[in-house]
């Protein structure tokens, strides 16, 4: 029988021990916190957005080798976790493309997982931080004694780092795996993260607002659509989370870069069909007042230098065409995005090419794993993320209590 030592009661982790606790190994689980998964607590506003029915490379990022990338979004194109949670007694329910607990309670699914761990005799041991030297007694001794003992590292990322996750994991796998194998990693960055934009005026005018919209990150096609949140010190908001990722990485590479975010704040409408509307408004009430939400039309019309006294009738053809041009291509200069604290998750960590996809180990040290988000892949919005922690922590689990490397 093997045993199972399983590093970080994430979501990730906690699927791990009960995968190789029903494959009859023994399991043991070292948790920082005081408890087990927190951060799945807070997941999808506390409802836990636990999976997708898209699944596709198209919703998942990471920085290592495209081939090993798609190997392994391959591997993540399964509903296996649906059913895994039907066997601990959740069942899952669709709204639109996204899975959620039929309870809508994140924390039913917590419950869940840790009773089911619980039955299946983890021994669950809480406020046992692993650290460069902690590690060694608790784990590399044991694990370099005794051929029978899988480790599966699974501390996350860096975003969230209340929850426990701090992205020193690298650090652990690295030490773990041994000094003479060094691993391929990439730095950790936020990622779903509200953007900051350099200081404006206008931004304590708009903040409050929410709008629906699309962001652009300037001269690219990365771009996404949805309610927009209008800040004091930028944007936020799922369309802002879903870019956020490709501004962070490129600061990451080259700080200082002078990098910009384009909002559509129309997106139902064509620049001209807009400009049209504008010049042929009605009635009496601020211009914008029945287009936009008071303080953005507001804004629109200060940063397009003109009268927010003006009235629908008053407006020249010219005035209509810049008013309409700044709603649907208002620029803002991008300062960076908020840090790990704001963050749902962090893009980076364990490059692709050290792990097999089948099982999520180690190709220089098979008897280690790395799952969740320690390893460099990362999803969208809407349940990828977790969905990829599941998948991930279940093919782990279950290669670990079963083979003899
Ligand atoms: C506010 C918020 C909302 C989110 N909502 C969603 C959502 O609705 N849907 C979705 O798909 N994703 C969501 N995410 C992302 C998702 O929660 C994570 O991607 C996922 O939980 C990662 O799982 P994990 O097990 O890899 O890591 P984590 O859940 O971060 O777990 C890592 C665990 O390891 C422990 N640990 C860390 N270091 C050590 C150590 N040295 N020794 C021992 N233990 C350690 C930590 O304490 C923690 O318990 C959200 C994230 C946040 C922050």
């Amino acid at each position: 029988m093997n045993h199972v030592i399983v590093i970080g009661g994430g979501a990730a982790g906690l699927a791990a021990c009960i995968s190789a606790a029903r494959e009859g190994a023994k399991v043991t689980l070292l948790e920082k916190n005081d408890r087990v998964g927190k951060k799945i607590l807070s997941t999808g506003n506390g409802k836990c957005n636990l999976s997708n029915d898209r699944i596709s490379p198209d919703h998942y990022h990471s920085d290592s080798d495209r081939e090993s990338f798609l190997r392994f979004c391959e591997r993540l194109e399964t509903s296996e976790d649906l059913v895994f949670f039907e066997s601990i007694g959740i069942i899952p329910c669709k709204r639109g493309d996204l899975y959620y607990p039929s309870s809508e309670q994140a924390a039913s699914v917590l419950d869940a997982l840790r009773f089911e761990a619980e039955a299946l005799g983890v021994l669950v041991r809480t406020e046992r931080e692993m650290t460069r030297d902690t590690i060694r007694k608790e784990v590399s001794e044991p694990f370099r004694k005794d051929d029978s003992v899988r480790v599966i590292l699974a501390t996350g990322g860096a975003a969230a780092p209340k929850t426990g996750s701090d992205g020193k994991g690298i650090f652990l796998a690295e030490s773990l795996a041994g000094s003479d194998r060094k691993l391929s990693t990439i730095p950790f960055v936020p990622a779903l993260v509200p953007i900051e934009v350099q200081s404006k005026p206008f931004l304590k005018n708009w903040a409050g607002v929410r709008v629906n919209g699309r962001i652009t990150v300037e001269g690219t096609e990365v771009s996404s659509e949805g309610q927009l949140q209008l800040t004091d010190y930028g944007v936020s908001g799922i369309p802002a989370f879903q870019v956020s990722r490709a501004i962070s990485r490129r600061l990451k590479s080259e700080p200082g870069a002078g990098l910009g975010v384009v909002l559509d704040l129309c997106t139902e409408r064509e620049l001209s069909e807009l400009a049209d509307l504008i010049l042929n408004m009605k009635g009496h009430a601020p211009l914008l007042s029945g287009l936009l939400p008071k303080k953005l039309g507001e804004v629109i019309l200060k940063e397009s230098g003109i009268s927010v006294n003006l009235r629908a009738g008053e407006v020249s053809e010219a005035q209509a065409e810049k008013i309409a041009e700044k709603i649907k291509h208002f620029v803002l200069p991008v300062k960076g995005t908020k840090g790990f604290d704001m963050a749902q998750v962090s893009a980076g960590g364990i490059c692709l090419e050290e792990l097999n996809e089948n099982d999520w180990s180690l190709k220089k040290e098979p008897r280690i794993y790395v799952i969740g988000e320690l390893a460099d892949l990362d999803g969208d919005c809407g349940g990828y993320n977790l969905h990829h922690a599941w998948i991930s922590g279940i093919a782990a689990g279950r290669s670990a209590a079963r083979s003899e490397r």
